[in-house]
């Protein structure tokens, strides 16, 4: 066994269909007396109804999140949670209003309560992400993990299945990668390997049964075990890529890590032989594939983009976006730098064409 460093990351849980109702128990916990309640506009219904669970511990309701944290709407957010006197963030929604949270928390150390409806898994990381200029730049700080966490499965069942899976196969890339992270350790792989179990399970059972909610509480489970691992080791060409494709050419987040992930993996798969056989172990594919066909028809059997193309991607501008890759340094297992920049213009052109790894 290789040496290793194993830091836990000081969040609390509470997990289970319901356990939203643990609301006002936890936000006494926490020692917070007014909290402000960010979401997003389209989900300010579950916002109101977070807010009324408060009653007088609710100071206000922000409603504008939206993807990327503009540096404008984070200013907006810290002025209206200084104006109101708030001493607790409560984050609904996904990775965007997550986000949020960790922009204000980030200058004013305010509490982050997470109750995450998406399985990107932000809450379960101390990275935080602000765009400004056009520009995202992402850190990391202790101060902007969520202390705690409220996974409740059935506030997920709004969740459109197309976004169910895609960001379902966002939660596995961070698994993926942390089963070959270079600062990787026994615990992570443990849980990275677990979480793709249960995703890999649930995604077809939404697909199926959108509103069953042990099929919910499956994917929630493995996107809390994804986010952990993501918050823990570092991530690899796959996330470089998809942070690529996002910024410069403004493409979905998880749809992205969806069309991007098998092509990846096949790329660090003869680097990597151990992590593979795990994932491979994790996606339990009925007919014997590849990790990265496995994570393929994944996707596409359960109606995910598998091509750049069908994102609103420009053939144009794989040359740039294979430029922009290997020009910045980013740890592989495999070398994926200037040197190598054929093969991962061919990778991108792979992902744009959504041909199936073999
Ligand atoms: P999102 O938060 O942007 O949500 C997408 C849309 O789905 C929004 O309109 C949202 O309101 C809606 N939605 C969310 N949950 C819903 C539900 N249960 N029912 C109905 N609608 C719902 O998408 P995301 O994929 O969760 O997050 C993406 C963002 O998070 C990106 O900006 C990404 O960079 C960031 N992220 C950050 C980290 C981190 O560790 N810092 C990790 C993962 C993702």
């Amino acid at each position: 066994m290789k040496d290793f460093v194993y830091n836990g990351q000081p969040s609390r849980v509470v997990f289970g269909a319901g356990s939203l109702a643990h609301l006002e128990r936890e936000i006494e916990i926490l020692g917070a007396r007014r909290a402000l309640v960010l979401c997003t506009h389209e989900q300010q219904g579950q916002a109101q109804m977070v807010a009324e669970r408060l009653g007088a511990r609710a100071a206000g309701i922000f409603a504008r999140a939206v993807m990327h944290v503009p540096i404008e709407t984070a200013r907006e957010a810290r002025d209206e949670a200084r104006r109101l006197g708030a001493d607790c963030a409560v984050a609904i929604g996904g990775g965007s209003t997550t986000g949020l949270g960790k922009a204000i928390s980030l200058e004013s150390g305010l509490p982050i309560l997470a109750i995450p409806t998406t399985y990107a898994g932000s809450e379960m990381t101390p990275i935080y992400g602000i765009t400004e200029s056009g520009l995202k730049k992402t850190g990391k700080d202790a101060r902007v993990l969520p202390r705690t966490v409220i996974y409740d499965p059935e506030l997920t069942l709004t969740l459109p299945v197309s976004l169910s899976v895609t960001s379902g196969l966002n939660a596995i890339a961070h698994a993926a990668e942390g089963l070959y992270a270079r600062d990787g350790n026994p615990v992570m792989s443990l849980m990275a390997e677990e979480g793709i179990r249960a995703l890999a399970r649930a995604l077809p059972a939404i697909r199926q049964r959108s509103g069953d909610v042990d099929a919910r509480a499956d994917a929630l489970y493995g996107a809390w075990l994804c986010g952990t691992v993501l918050g823990s080791v570092g991530m690899a060409l796959h996330h470089k890529l998809c942070h690529t494709l996002g910024g410069s050419f403004n493409l979905p987040h998880a749809e992205v890590h969806t069309v991007v992930l098998p092509q990846a993996i096949a790329f660090n798969s003869q680097t990597e032989p151990g992590a593979i056989s795990r994932i491979e172990r994790a996606l339990g594919s009925a007919e014997p594939c590849s990790a990265a066909a496995g994570l393929f028809d994944l996707a596409r059997d359960n109606g995910a983009p598998v091509a750049l193309r069908d994102l609103g991607m420009k053939e144009t501008d794989l040359d740039r976006a294979a430029d922009l890759a290997v020009n910045s340094p980013y740890w592989n297992p495999r070398k994926a730098g200037p040197a190598q920049r054929g093969e991962i213009r061919q990778l991108l052109q792979n992902a744009f064409d959504g041909i199936r790894p073999e």
